[in-house]
């Protein structure tokens, strides 16, 4: 047969972009493609309306939606039509995909992360698995992605350290606000162990990459500078690989053991056909099991790869939520006032105190907590002020006055909790049956479940997050743990094991079904860890790109 190119990618994040940087670097013929648009640095603005009131970097609701149905307590089912309810599942959709828009926090996973059946045993009514494979296996590549794609940071030894082969991050921490100094003291009286935490930003130029501006708008906003480890910045634009943006992918076509085709729309809705040797699908885990749900044909007559029934299955979100605490300068000192409203500089703290506990005997995986500042956007800063202490709605000049105050003299510090998604049957990924999307195919369903665990976890979590914001002087605390899943924290639904028939994919994320399908967005992990995942999600796919390399070099 005559190929196109060596390799094609769909989706061009975290999960695609390793791929093709390494393969390209090998000297294969790659392309990635992408249905997003492609934005370079100097296109890049901090437009608050654009990034808060519009849909700039994905895709319109009434265009493009997910129907979810939401499992209630009694096991009833609620169906929620995402344009109606403006529940939006999308995250990014550019060249670089969402990894333009995190904030960048990155932790690795630990080693018990990767076999919790056997360490924490069963969970009952949970499909808790281990993976099939460890820490020892990812560690190379965590590090190669803290080189690579670059990640600051400062080492320091605590209960949960994770083993490194380095003693240094490559990049040294990024500048601190000075409030961090009240949290560590905090910590020290509680006998907490504050960490640190490390950034996928680096904190000194290199390259064509600008080090970070502190611009304070990072988290939802693209970065200006190139100094966040975005899929793009780091990765494609220092390779070869031949990016296609506007190009939406529809179908996989294959025979009995190889996909040959992909089909995509361009942006004139035209039809194209790409064959390649191999084919790698990395759209996000929702999107990617919806493709391959909807590319059915004789030899997979429920969706590609998925004769076993596994595709879609055990789903996960990052579980947990967030609180926050409100510094008022009635309570502090001129300097203090002066070290919380200094602008730009970054919080970092984070909690692993708690990320294996034991409580009335039993152990349980806990998590990590993050402390960070509110977001400087404006817009959700003064949208929290519409209401007055008796929780009525305000406006005029109260409204004026009471954001002016806010916004002047006090700082909220938020904090929040990453803890296990228990993967169930009730939490997976389907296509429905009369819904399409703006290119006629049929739209994902999300079915959503939380397990009961993962409440209990993030409540144990964030109570202990309560006693350093007292602990720190912060008035007016909450938090909110709950069962809604953070759209943009997302995982699972093709899950890796040794066991074809319980899992779609092999130890190296290839269909076992497929000889050249592989999959490496999040939806490979069975499991997620308590932790954000794209650290692990970047050097999963640097793993397997070695992996691919071994398979084209025969
Ligand atoms: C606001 C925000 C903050 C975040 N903060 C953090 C953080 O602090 N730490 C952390 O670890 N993670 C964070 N994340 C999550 C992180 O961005 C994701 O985990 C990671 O980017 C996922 O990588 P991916 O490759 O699976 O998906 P993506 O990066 O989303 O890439 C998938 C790409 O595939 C494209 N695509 C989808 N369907 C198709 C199709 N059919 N055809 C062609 N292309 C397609 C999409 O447009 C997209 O560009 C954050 C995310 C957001 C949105
Ligand atoms: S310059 Fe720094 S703070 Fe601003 S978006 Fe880039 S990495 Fe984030």
């Amino acid at each position: 047969m005559k190929y196109d190119y060596d390799v094609c990618i769909v989706g061009s994040g975290a999960g695609g972009a390793p791929i093709a940087y390494e393969l390209s670097h090998a000297g294969y013929k790659v392309l990635v493609l992408e249905k997003g648009k492609s934005f370079k640095e100097e296109d890049i603005s901090k437009d608050e309306l654009a990034v808060s009131r519009r849909d700039l970097f994905t895709p319109k609701l009434d265009e493009e939606k997910h129907i979810i149905n939401d499992r209630e307590k009694d096991g009833s089912i609620t169906r929620y039509d995402g344009e109606e309810y403006s529940w939006s599942f999308w995250n990014g959709s550019m060249v670089g995909g969402s990894s333009n828009l995190m904030s960048g926090y990155f932790h690795r996973m630990k080693p018990n992360d990767f076999k919790l059946k056997s360490v924490f045993g069963e969970v009952k009514g949970a499909n808790v698995v281990d993976w099939c494979i460890n820490y020892e296996d990812l560690e190379h590549y965590y590090e190669k992605v803290e080189r690579v794609v670059g990640v600051s940071g400062e080492v320091k030894k605590h209960s949960f350290l994770e083993p490194r082969s380095t003693a240094k991050f490559p990049h040294v921490k990024l500048e601190e606000n000075k409030v961090t100094e009240w949290f560590d003291t905090a910590c020290e009286n509680l006998g907490f162990e504050s960490i640190s935490t490390p950034r996928a930003i680096i904190s000194r130029s290199e390259g064509k990459r600008n080090a970070c501006s502190y611009s304070n708008f990072c988290g939802s906003y693209a970065c200006a500078t190139g100094a966040k480890g975005s899929a793009r910045a780091a990765l494609l634009q220092k390779c070869s690989a031949e990016v296609r943006a506007e190009s939406f992918v529809y179908k996989l076509e294959s025979d009995v053991e190889k996909i040959t085709a992909v089909y995509y729309y361009d942006k004139d809705l035209k039809s194209h056909a790409i064959k390649a040797k191999i084919f790698v699908l990395s759209a996000q885990a929702i999107e990617s099991s919806r493709l391959l749900l909807n590319s059915k044909n004789k030899y997979f007559p429920h969706g590609m790869a998925n004769n076993n029934g596994e595709v879609g299955k055990n789903l996960i979100f990052s579980a947990g939520g967030s609180g926050q605490g409100r510094f008022n300068f009635e309570d502090l000192t001129e300097k203090q006032r002066r070290e919380l409203m200094q602008r730009g500089l970054f919080f970092n703290r984070s909690l692993q105190d708690w990320y294996e506990y034991e409580e009335k005997g039993k152990n349980f995986k806990g998590g990590t907590i993050d402390f960070l500042f509110e977001h400087a956007n404006v817009i959700s800063r003064a949208s929290r002020e519409l209401y007055n202490d008796k929780g009525e709605l305000i406006w005029g000049k109260e409204l004026q006055e009471k954001i002016k105050k806010q916004l002047t003299t006090s700082k909220v510090l938020s904090f929040e909790v990453f803890n296990d998604w228990l993967p169930t049957d009730a939490c997976f990924v389907s296509v429905d049956a009369h819904e399409k999307d703006k290119f006629h195919m049929p739209v994902g369903v999300i079915n959503l479940w939380g397990h009961p665990q993962d409440l209990k976890v993030g409540e144990h979590l964030a109570k202990n997050a309560v006693k350093v914001l007292k602990e720190m002087g912060a008035k007016d605390i909450s938090y909110n743990i709950s069962a809604a899943p953070p759209p943009n924290l997302v995982a699972g639904g093709c899950r890796f094991g040794e066991d074809a028939k319980t899992s779609v994919l092999d130890k190296n994320c290839k269909a076992h079904a497929l000889e050249n399908l592989y999959v490496t967005d999040a939806s490979f992990m069975p499991t997620g860890g308590s932790v954000p995942y794209t650290w692990t999600i970047y050097a999963n796919s640097f793993r397997v790109a070695d992996e691919i390399k071994k398979v084209l070099q025969g």
